[in-house]
């Protein structure tokens, strides 16, 4: 009998585990490689979700009922004195990172995933590949999966020429408990996708899972995402730079956030933002933030090593739509895989060439999404028509709705 063919997955987030799970489902042996040495659950924040997503963790076999998220249905758009300026009905279930870690990771053997690993070279031959770690572990396999994400040290190994580029912009994240909300509050904002737009900028809020993945009343969490113009050369490393003075390049651990810093952001938040909103942003125990960037890779199959999610292509979150790339890069590596009759390099060819024509279509459409936030760093005479700030309409039906568009990003050019 033929032995099972092995994969090395190398990350072990999101994308790592679409990956492990989907090849456990055909039949191979997996191992999940993650540089950090402990439980990923605490980690993240909110996820706006797919119908897709829903899907491909429903063809894994995975259970999809109410406790995945918190469905809204109307989204608002609130002007700076906190009055509704626009209103639109549509439904959209918002997750968060931790549960549909929990859901995927603990789909795994836990003997299938090594915590505590940082890869850090790979040899390829003929018979396969080999990973060799930080600790001088060496693992050998026939595929290896690079879902190490936006710093991926697989991409940058084999294919250094891929660099991010910062968009120029940041996003301030943060999570309150629904049982801070007094009923006035309760009732105008929490079940809804509210929106603020102060000139350049962007600002959107929604229920999420709360502590413990909790999505019952009353336990749930509040979202928050501000998308903040922040030049690369200097604002940026003043955000990074701790309380000692060390900059930590373009991001920063929460706690290190120099509270002079967390001030600023919540003083900001009460100038340009409607009051209810601001008073969210105030009461936040943690804000943080994540620099935004684009990643575009020419080829996600080089011999046998294959990118996939953010190692891959990086869309802006405007699109809200990572972790259902991710999801839907490690479906299309199985199904190839699974049909291509051993011969894997055929299904390589084929996954990239599908999944790397998708990521570059999301790409460019993010990018379009945020042009106005990052064109603020520009002289205004020098912006182009496509960085003038859309109408809110524009924004509210946009913004994390591709879910009819994954069909039309998917068709043949
Ligand atoms: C502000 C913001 C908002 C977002 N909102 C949404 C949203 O609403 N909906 C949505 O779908 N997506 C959203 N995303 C995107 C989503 O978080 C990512 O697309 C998703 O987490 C990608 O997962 P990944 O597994 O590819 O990469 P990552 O989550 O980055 O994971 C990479 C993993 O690899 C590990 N690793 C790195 N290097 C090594 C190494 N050398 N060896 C071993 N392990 C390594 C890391 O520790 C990490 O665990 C958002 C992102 C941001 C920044």
């Amino acid at each position: 009998m033929q032995r099972p063919r092995r994969a090395l997955v190398i990350g072990g987030s999101i994308g790592g585990l679409f990956a492990a799970n989907w090849l456990r489902a055909i039949g191979w042996d997996v191992t999940v490689f993650e540089r950090v040495g402990d439980d990923l659950a605490s980690r993240g924040a909110g996820i706006g979700t797919h119908e897709e997503l829903r899907a491909v963790i429903k063809r894994l076999g995975l259970t999809v009922d109410e406790t995945i998220g918190v469905w809204v249905h109307t989204r608002i758009c609130l002007d700076r004195e906190g009055r509704v300026t626009h209103e639109l009905a549509t439904s959209q279930l918002q997750s968060s990172w931790a549960r549909v870690y929990r859901l995927l990771k603990d789909a795994l053997p836990t003997t299938d995933y090594r915590f505590g690993m940082s890869l850090e070279q790979i040899e390829q031959d003929a018979g396969g590949i080999t990973a060799i770690f930080a600790n001088g572990t060496r693992e050998r396999g026939d595929l290896l999966i690079g879902a190490d994400g936006v710093r991926s040290t697989v991409r940058e190994l084999l294919l250094p020429e891929a660099q991010p580029r910062y968009a120029g912009y940041v996003a301030w994240r943060g999570l309150v408990d629904e049982a801070t909300f007094s009923p006035a509050e309760h009732a105008e904002l929490f079940e809804r996708y509210t929106m603020c737009f102060p000139e350049g900028e962007m600002m959107l809020c929604y229920p999420v899972p709360g502590r413990d993945n909790d999505t019952r009343p009353g336990r749930r969490g509040y979202n928050h995402i501000w998308y903040r113009p922040t030049d690369g050369r200097t604002a940026l490393p003043e955000l990074c730079t701790d309380a000692t003075g060390r900059c930590h390049g373009i991001s920063i651990p929460p706690p290190l956030i120099r509270p002079e810093v967390t001030a600023r952001i919540k003083a900001e938040a009460r100038a340009l933002l409607a009051p209810q909103i601001a008073a969210v942003v105030e009461r936040t125990e943690q804000l943080f933030f994540q620099a935004i960037f684009d990643i575009e890779t020419p080829r996600m199959a080089l011999g046998r090593a294959v990118l996939l999610g953010d190692a891959a292509f990086v869309a802006r979150p405007h699109v809200g739509a990572g972790v259902t790339k991710a999801a839907l890069d490690a479906e299309c590596l199985a199904r190839e895989i699974e049909t291509a009759n051993g011969d894997l390099d055929a299904a390589l060819g084929r996954y990239d060439r599908q999944r790397r024509l998708f990521g570059s279509r999301i790409v460019a459409r993010a990018r379009r999404l945020g042009a106005y936030i990052e064109a603020q760093l520009k002289p205004r005479a020098e912006r182009t028509e496509a960085e003038r700030q859309p109408p809110p309409e524009y924004l509210m039906r946009e913004i994390g709705t591709i879910t009819l568009d994954i069909r039309a990003l998917t068709a043949p050019e």
